[in-house]
C-alpha cells in the first residue's frame, strides 16, 4: 500500500460517516472540493432546489482538445432497519479487506478511487492537453430532478461539451472489472385504469366487470414480444407490478380495476412504438380506459470509440481480465450524459451488496479501481491526435 492506496481508503471512510441519505450531500462535496483544489481545479457548487452539485475542471492547453469527466454521486439509500446490520452503516468498520458502511460499493468507494487516480494522474503525467472534471450530484438514488440533468443543462448553454465520461456506478460482479456498462435499457412506466360498472355480483347483466374485460388484453399484453433486443440488448420485457380492484367484499362487481406496468426497453424499441403497440392492444379488446404514462429514461449505448478501447485495455493489462461490454441494470445518470454525444463507461466496485443490509467493498479493489481509472486517463490523454 502507498501514500494514495492510503488515501482511497481513508477518503471512503471519510464519505461514510456522511449520513447523506438521498438527497443531503451531508459535507462530501465539499471533502471532494477541499481535495481537487489545491491540485488545480476550479470548484463551482450548483445548488437546484434542495440539491447540492458539484462541477469542478481543470483545464489544460487548447480550450477546444477533449474534456474528460468523472460523474458520480454523494446520495445513499436509507440503510433501512440499523439493527440488522451487523455494524452502524454510518461508521466505517473494517474487516480483512472488507469496508463496511452505507455507500462503500454505491458509490462512495469510487469517489474516493476517481479522486487519488486523478492526483496519481496529474503528478506523473503534468502536461496532458484537455479538461478533467468531476461532476458529482446528491440526487442519484431518489428523483434525479435536480442533479445531473441539470447540470447538464447548465454546462449546455455554455457550450461545453463531454467527449468522454467515466460513470462509478458498481458495475463488476463477482470481481473487479468483470463487467462495464456501455448503455442501459430504457425505462418506460404505465398507470392503467380499465373503467367498468360497479353492481350486484347477482346482477350482473346491470353491470360491467373491469376485471373480466381486461382479461384477454391482459393476456396479450404479457405474451407479446415487442422486439427481439439486438448485439447489445436483450430482447425488451414488460412486467406487470400492481393489480388493484374490488373493495376486498365478496358480492360487489367493482367499478375500475388498476394496474401498474413497466417496460425495460432496447433500442429496437422507442417510447412511441411502445405505447401505440399497447393502445392497440386495448382497443382491439373494446376497453374503457385511462391510461397515464412516465418515460424513466430512454436507452442508450456507447458504441465504439476511444473510451471504451481505452477501457478495455486498462483492464487487461492492470488485472489481467477481459472485461465484459453489459448493458445490463438498472437506470444510472449515465442517460442524462449520453444523449449529449459523450461516450460514457460505468465502471465501479462489485455491485453484490449494493442497497442492502451490510453493504461492503473490497479495500483492495478500490485502491485497484483507483489505479485503473488513472490508466484510462494516461491512455486517453497521451493518445495521438
Ligand atoms: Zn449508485
Amino acid at each position: 500500500m502507498d501514500l494514495t492506496d492510503e488515501q482511497t481508503l481513508e477518503l471512503t471512510k471519510q464519505f461514510i460517516r456522511a449520513e447523506s441519505v438521498s438527497p443531503r450531500d451531508e459535507g462530501c462535496q465539499l471533502i471532494i472540493a477541499d481535495f481537487l483544489k489545491p491540485l488545480g481545479f476550479e470548484i463551482e457548487h450548483m445548488r437546484f432546489d434542495d440539491v447540492d452539485n458539484l462541477w469542478a475542471a481543470r483545464s489544460n492547453g487548447n480550450p477546444d482538445a477533449p474534456v474528460f469527466v468523472f460523474a458520480g454521486h454523494t446520495d445513499v439509500v436509507p440503510p433501512g432497519p440499523i439493527d440488522e446490520w451487523r455494524t452502524n452503516p454510518f461508521e466505517p468498520v473494517i474487516e480483512g479487506d472488507t469496508l463496511y458502511g452505507r455507500g462503500a460499493a454505491d458509490m462512495k468507494g469510487s469517489l474516493a478511487a476517481m479522486l487519488t487516480s486523478t492526483k496519481r494522474f496529474i503528478e506523473n503525467t503534468g502536461n496532458y492537453e484537455g479538461t478533467l472534471a468531476f461532476l458529482i450530484t446528491s440526487d442519484e438514488e431518489a428523483d434525479a430532478i435536480n442533479g445531473t440533468v441539470k447540470v447538464l443543462q447548465e454546462l449546455n448553454k455554455r457550450g461545453s461539451p463531454i467527449t468522454w465520461c467515466i460513470v462509478g456506478e458498481p458495475s463488476s460482479s463477482e470481481t473487479l472489472a468483470d463487467s462495464v456498462r456501455i448503455g442501459r435499457r430504457g425505462s418506460l412506466n404505465a398507470d392503467l385504469t380499465i373503467l367498468g360498472q360497479q353492481g350486484h355480483v347477482a346482477y350482473p347483466d346491470d353491470a360491467d366487470n373491469p376485471i373480466h374485460a381486461a382479461m384477454q388484453a391482459l393476456a396479450e399484453l404479457v405474451g407479446t414480444c415487442w422486439d427481439d433486443g439486438n448485439q447489445y440488448f436483450p430482447p425488451t420485457t414488460m412486467q406487470i407490478s400492481n393489480i388493484h380492484s374490488g373493495s376486498g367484499v365478496n358480492n360487489i362487481i367493482p367499478g375500475e380495476m388498476n394496474l401498474v406496468f413497466n417496460f425495460r426497453f432496447s433500442t429496437e424499441s422507442t417510447e412511441v412504438s411502445l405505447k401505440s403497440r399497447t393502445i392497440e392492444i386495448l382497443e382491439k379488446f373494446n376497453l374503457q380506459y385511462r391510461i397515464e404514462w412516465s418515460l424513466s429514461g430512454n436507452p442508450f449505448i456507447t458504441e465504439g470509440g476511444e473510451l471504451i478501447a481505452a477501457v478495455q485495455s486498462s483492464i487487461k493489462e492492470l488485472l489481467g481480465i477481459e472485461t465484459d461490454l453489459s448493458t445490463a441494470g438498472g437506470t444510472s445518470d449515465g442517460r442524462f450524459i449520453a444523449p449529449y454525444g459523450a461516450q460514457v463507461v460505468e465502471l465501479g466496485p462489485c455491485n453484490k451488496t449494493i442497497h442492502k443490509i451490510d453493504e461492503c467493498v473490497s479495500i483492495r479493489e478500490l485502491q485497484q479501481l483507483s489505479r485503473v481509472y488513472t490508466d484510462i486517463l494516461q491512455r486517453l490523454f497521451t493518445k495521438p491526435g
